[in-house]
Formats: structure tokens, C-alpha cells, sequence
């Protein structure tokens, strides 16, 4: 069985462990440096992306999790896990981990739709079809670079995508009944793993 990481400053915690423990894996909730020595992939999950890097810098966690990326071992961003994994931000100078090669548009959607549902077609996902994404002030990822597989698209914006070992969607998989998302990680994850034995 893998163990899969849960970064713990901020979101819905509790629902994406729930759904990787349905998926599988063991979980390990993470809050500071030492939890990420014995895990096999880890999720950055939802919030706020300047108040997770606000408390990401705080607990000094900045660069272990840099580090952790570089190690080969999966990472799954959702929403704000998805901003904090991209390495432009429109707007901003920089981006903040800074691992996957694309550019991201905070709060995408704008205003007027703040959280909304919608079918979507994922790639690779058992089934691929009606996939409900529960979208909450949503970013959209505007661009990706070559080695940046789309996933998912709505109204012609990328709303999930994969870079080798690295995930990340702009919805909250972990909101719904549905744990093809995360059996799509921690698939990844087993997969890595053997490489590590
Ligand atoms: N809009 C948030 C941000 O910019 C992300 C929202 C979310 O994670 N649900 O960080």
C-alpha cells in the first residue's frame, strides 16, 4: 500500500483523505517538515494561494517541498495546489514552487461565477465521461508548455492537466462521491513507488 501525503495549512483536508483512503492508499496528513520523509506522493489541496504560501513560508516548509518535488515522488495540486504548482502566475512576478511548466489564471472564472458544477471529459479517468468538477473561485490554466499533457478542458479552458509524475486540476475532486480523481493519483503513486523499491 502507498502512503500519500496531505499538506495541512489549509482546505478540506479531512474530504481528500477520505477519498485517498477509498482510493487505496494510506494517508498521512502534513504539517511540517519531518511528515514528508515517509511518504510516497503527496496532495496540495485548495485555499487560498497566497495564504498557503504565507504558511507555507512560515512553518519553513518552502524549500523541503521544493526538494520533495525534485525526489521524483507524484504531487497532486487542486485549485489552490494547482496555482502553487505553476511556474507563472498571470499578474504576479513569480510563481511558487514553481514545478510544473504552465501558466495559470487565478480566480479565472471571475466573479460573477464564483463556485459552480459542471460535467467534464478527463482524460484517463475509468470511464473518462461526466465527471462533475466542483469549481470554487476557480483558477484556469492559460497555456502549458510541451511536456504538459491537457487532461480537461471547459469553455475551452484547461482545467486539469499532468506533467510526468506531477497532477494538478483547477476543481476540487474532493468534494464529490466520485474518487476517480484521486484513484487516478494514487495509481501514479503506485507506479512511482516500484521505482523506488
Ligand atoms: N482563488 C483561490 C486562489 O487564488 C483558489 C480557490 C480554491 O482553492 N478553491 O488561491
Amino acid at each position: 500500500m502507498v502512503t500519500i501525503g496531505i499538506l495541512a495549512l489549509q482546505g478540506a483536508i479531512r474530504e481528500h483523505a477520505r477519498s485517498l483512503e477509498d482510493s487505496g492508499a494510506n494517508v498521512k496528513i502534513v504539517k511540517r517538515i519531518e511528515d514528508l520523509k515517509d511518504i510516497d506522493g503527496l496532495v496540495v489541496p485548495g485555499g487560498e494561494s497566497t495564504t498557503m504560501r504565507r504558511l507555507i513560508d512560515k512553518y519553513e516548509m518552502f524549500k523541503p517541498l521544493q526538494d520533495f518535488a525534485k525526489t521524483g515522488k507524484p504531487v497532486f495540486g487542486t485549485c489552490a495546489g494547482l496555482i502553487l504548482m505553476a511556474k507563472e502566475i498571470i499578474g504576479q512576478e513569480h510563481g511558487h514552487l514553481e514545478v510544473m511548466d504552465m501558466k495559470v489564471h487565478r480566480n479565472g472564472f471571475g466573479r460573477q461565477r464564483e463556485s459552480f458544477e459542471v460535467p467534464l471529459s478527463v482524460k484517463g479517468l475509468e470511464g473518462e465521461e461526466d465527471y462533475i468538477g466542483v469549481f470554487i473561485r476557480a483558477p484556469y490554466i492559460d497555456s502549458v508548455g510541451p511536456d504538459v499533457e491537457v487532461l480537461a478542458t471547459f469553455q475551452d479552458r484547461i482545467v486539469a492537466a499532468r506533467q510526468g509524475r506531477f497532477l494538478c486540476c483547477a476543481f476540487h475532486p474532493e468534494l464529490t462521491d466520485d474518487h476517480r480523481m484521486h484513484a487516478y493519483f494514487v495509481e501514479m503513486v503506485e507506479e512511482s513507488k516500484k521505482t523506488f523499491a
